[in-house]
């Protein structure tokens, strides 16, 4: 069986990652999200297990030095990574594995794995980006000030991503994002 492909979907923190991504998992059925580990704070209604791996960080440095992740970043203050086993072996099993996590990720696990598709999802402008973070209603004053100076950072390396997908219209940025895995993981697998 030929492995199944892992897709790359970064983007500032805002731009609605989170709720394209819930979309490509219900509409392609042979797609796998990893769950990340993050020293953050969970915010209400987040699950241990579920949306993240809540670890502290003298776990999570363990994990480094054990080499678990696949890649690990830091980011606003706070460690997140992909664990390692779980997204080798759904690859290994042929299914497509998803990863939201930042540029600086991104580009780790493409030195790793060159095949790795990297999608970047912009918001159609700051503005409208400060205005999402601020509708949240979860992220404090700082918090939001620090994802506003990272998404700067993130949006001037959206160029070394395969494609770019602005998240204006959710419907048709989903669209897009589902015709993309599938035609990759069509064409990957020969
Ligand atoms: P948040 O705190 O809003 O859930 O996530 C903050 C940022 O961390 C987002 O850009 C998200 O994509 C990224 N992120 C989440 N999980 C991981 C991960 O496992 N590795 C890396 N490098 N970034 C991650």
């Amino acid at each position: 069986m030929r492995n199944g492909n892992l897709f790359v979907i970064s983007g500032p923190s805002g731009a609605g990652k989170g709720t394209l991504v819930a979309q490509l998992m219900q509409r392609v059925p042979d797609a796998w999200l990893s769950v990340s580990a993050t020293t953050r704070d969970p915010r209400d209604g987040e699950v241990d297990g579920v949306h993240y791996h809540f670890l502290t960080n003298e776990r999570f440095e363990e994990l480094i030095a054990q080499d678990g992740f696949l890649e690990w970043a830091c980011y606003s203050g706070s460690y997140y990574g992909t664990p390692r086993e779980p997204a080798v072996r759904h690859m290994e099993q042929g299914v497509q594995v998803i990863l939201e996590i930042d540029v600086q990720g991104a580009f780790q696990v493409r030195e790793k794995l060159p095949e790795a598709h990297l999608v970047f999802i912009e918001p159609p402008s700051m503005e409208e980006l400060e205005r999402r973070l601020r509708g949240r209603g979860t992220e404090s004053e700082e918090s939001i000030q620090k994802r506003l100076r990272a998404a700067e950072l993130e949006l001037s390396r959206k160029m070394e991503y395969d494609i770019q997908l602005v998240n204006d219209k959710l419907d048709v940025a989903a669209d897009y994002l589902v015709a993309f895995v599938n035609q990759q993981a069509e064409t990957d697998r020969g």
